[in-house]
């Protein structure tokens, strides 16, 4: 290893002046010899197969064809262009060229074979190719190329200015000769041999220059399961950090409380996943580290019932629990349900919220401090300093998404050491996903929906069946179901969605007329205060029909309510969709979901909608979220590094991920501080990376 020569300026390298260096740069951030040769291909071009022209598709990207060019003209006019007609046994097109007319028409030979290559564009029924790339087919016989051409990340700029992806490749060929005994095996032995990894500079010699599809294939495993391992290795260390550096109060024993709840008072079996959950909080929460365990459900799969029996075990312990909600509609839904499913248990339970008056604040308060309350329910009120807890032993957190890090240790702080923290989510988050973002959390999840649950239908209806779909409601109305009826609300354009739920609720209003119909509103500029009491008539069945805007979308709980209608569903991501979908299905009858959209749709918009009526599988529709909108806009991505992978791809590679966070983890229970010398290689790399932040600003 000579990492002073990969350190090398760029300018340094042969066939890099100054301007181009220059360009390098400021269009691809390549500043060292090292930051070129970990410049790796986005793709590769198949150059072994040659196309005849009765062959071409429009949908082919790039094309290899042998033929001769027969006529030679110029086009003039606007677009003027040198048009030449080329032949094959099969057929004729077209090759343009719009620059350099005089350069070609010198250069090119009538009726003498050659190879073409290039994109073809179809038009009017027939083939035509700007600015092939041609040789002599004499010539092409004659030089040796790799059958896989490498195309490197490029921009206009760069092309412009010349420095075209030819150029490229032949600076990395003069780079990678100098470079190739300057490249050291950057993973340790063990890792190589048991997975049969191609060492590190055959790898990088086959990404640029691949000699056989099978050795590309292998060097893309290679750095692709590098680049994941190193990052993986990053987030198992905070994790293990996170384990050895946070005591927590140990929950030793499983004591009455729970015992005489689970086997007296249980209102149905658990289902598995729930059995299954409860173990590895259990688990947490019986060793001497904070739990800080992330709980993923799709909506209805039973979190709340996971959170109790949690609870209760901290009870047991001699500890205090609370649970904080992100609105109050929900903070009361949970005091209520739990309430009633504690009934029989001589357990305290109190609701503070914004609105809870001074008199019961102040008792909430002591009770809190002199221990005699157990378990908390509440909104954001719950992290004011007032709010002081005797001995806070688990604080569980619902619907995660709305609720930032700061928030979170702010209850922390309340008492000596931190409690066992349960953040509850049902914002799924694909496995894919939550494996990298959340490496240094544990994650349970809940993948199974309580039994005798009827799916949800699902439809999607245009603007022009709208009548319809008012018969339809009336029918529900007529047996005593409720429907709710929603509205997008992009925060940008709030004046001009409010204008879409007010007019919206005036023609309902029509179409359902006082006093056989009874409509509530909620919208995000009504008074809290309002907006409880009109909540409250739906919840209470005094109203049929709730309008209202996304406010609804998180938890609200009314059995009887078995229509869901999304007006401009187009509007709405996938998980907005899915979320607000899960307010129906909760109670004994079939419930229905119509998103109702105008004709024009994106084909984004198509790939939601029609996603949304064939699964009810909130996992399933993250991912295709994930696919749609990429990693960038799901929580944590940033942090994690994952936006800023070089080769691997976090959807695609989802099984390489797979095996390099079990090899991290693995390295890392084995010696956690990389003292072996096997490891020698991996804690090397491993400083660097703490120390640059970019795997491959050292990997050499
Ligand atoms: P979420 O995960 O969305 O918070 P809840 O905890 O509100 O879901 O549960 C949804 C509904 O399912 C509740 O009415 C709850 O009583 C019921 N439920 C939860 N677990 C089970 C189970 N194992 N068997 C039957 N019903 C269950
Ligand atoms: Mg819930």
């Amino acid at each position: 290893m000579n990492p002073t020569f990969l350190q090398t300026p760029i300018d340094y390298l042969k066939g890099v002046g100054p301007n181009r260096a220059d360009m390098l740069r400021t269009e691809l951030g390549i500043h060292t010899f090292q930051d070129l040769i970990h410049l790796f291909p986005h793709r590769y071009i198949d150059r072994t197969r040659y196309y005849k022209v009765s062959e071409l598709q429009q949908t082919n990207a790039e094309v290899q064809i042998i033929g001769k060019i027969t006529h030679l003209k110029m086009v003039e006019g606007k677009g003027r262009r040198l048009v030449a007609t080329f032949k094959d046994d099969t057929g004729q097109m077209e090759l343009v060229w719009f620059r350099g007319h005089k350069w070609i028409k010198e250069s090119i030979k009538l009726n003498v074979p050659y190879v073409i290559f290039g994109k073809t564009n179809y038009y009017s029924g027939k083939y035509s190719m700007p600015h092939p790339e041609m040789e002599p087919l004499a010539e092409h016989e004659k030089s040796l190329r790799s059958a896989m051409q490498p195309v490197y990340p490029s921009t206009e700029k760069l092309t412009n200015k010349g420095i075209t992806n030819k150029v490229i490749n032949g600076l990395m060929q003069t780079l990678f000769l100098e470079a190739k005994n300057h490249l050291f095996e950057s993973l340790s032995k063990p890792i190589i041999s048991e997975l049969k990894l191609m060492p590190k500079n055959e790898a990088i010699f086959n990404i640029h220059f691949p000699q056989s599809q099978a050795k590309l294939s292998r060097a893309q495993y290679r750095l692709k399961f590098e680049e994941l391992f190193y990052i993986q290795l990053q987030l198992a260390r905070k994790n293990m950090a996170h384990k050895s550096k946070i005591k927590g109060y140990p929950f030793e024993k499983v004591g009455p409380i729970f015992t005489d709840f689970y086997n007296n008072h249980l209102p149905f079996e658990l289902t598995g996943a729930q059995k299954r959950v409860l173990k590895e909080i259990r688990a947490d929460l019986g060793s001497n580290a904070q739990m800080n365990r992330l709980l993923q459900g799709d909506v209805g799969s039973g979190k709340t019932i996971v959170a109790l029996l949690s609870m209760l075990i901290a009870l047991d312990n001699g500890f205090q629990a609370c649970l904080m909600a992100p609105t109050a509609i929900l903070a009361v839904q949970h005091y209520n349900g739990l309430l009633e499913l504690c009934k029989n248990l001589n357990t305290s339970i109190s609701l503070l919220q914004g609105s809870t008056k001074t008199s019961e604040r102040k008792i909430i308060h002591e009770n809190l401090e002199n221990g005699s309350l157990s378990i908390l329910i509440g909104t954001h009120a719950l992290l004011e300093d007032k709010v002081k807890f005797k001995n806070l032993g688990l604080a569980i957190i619902d619907e995660q998404h709305r609720f930032g890090v700061k928030q979170r240790s702010k209850l922390w702080h309340k008492n000596e050491y931190p409690p066992h923290v349960l953040v509850m989510t049902a914002t799924p988050i694909p496995r894919t996903l939550a494996m990298t973002v959340y490496g240094d959390l544990d994650v349970s999840v809940i993948d199974e929906l309580p039994p005798g649950r009827k799916s949800i239908k699902t439809v999607h209806r245009y603007d022009a069946n709208r009548l319809k779909v008012f018969a339809f409601i009336r029918d529900e109305i007529k047996k005593g179901r409720q429907v709710y009826i929603v509205y997008p609300l992009i925060q940008e354009s709030e004046a001009m969605d409010y204008k879409d739920l007010m007019d919206g609720y005036e023609s309902i209003s029509r179409e359902f007329p006082k006093p056989n119909y009874q409509i509530s509103i909620v919208h995000g500029q009504m008074k809290p205060a309002d907006k409880d009491y009109e909540m409250e008539r739906f919840v209470k069945g005094e109203t049929q029909i709730m309008v209202a805007t996304t406010v609804i979308e998180v938890g609200v709980n009314v059995p009887n309510a078995s229509v869901m209608i999304i007006e401009s569903a187009e509007r709405f991501g996938l998980s907005q969709l899915h979320q607000l979908r899960g307010r129906v299905g909760r109670g004994a009858e079939q419930s229905y979901c119509i998103l109702m959209t105008s004709f024009k749709l994106s084909s984004d918009s198509k790939t939601r909608l029609e996603t949304m009526t064939r699964t009810n599988d909130g996992f399933e529709i993250a991912e295709v979220d994930l696919k749609l909108r990429g990693p960038g806009d799901i929580m944590g991505t940033q942090q994690s590094g994952v936006l800023n992978l070089k080769i691997a791809d976090i959807i695609r590679d989802n099984d390489i991920l797979k095996i390099a966070r079990n090899e991290a983890w693995k390295v890392l229970k084995d010696d956690p501080t990389l003292l072996k010398e096997e490891n020698r290689i991996i804690k090397f790399v491993y400083t660097q990376l703490m120390k640059f932040k970019n795997i491959w600003s050292f990997i050499s």
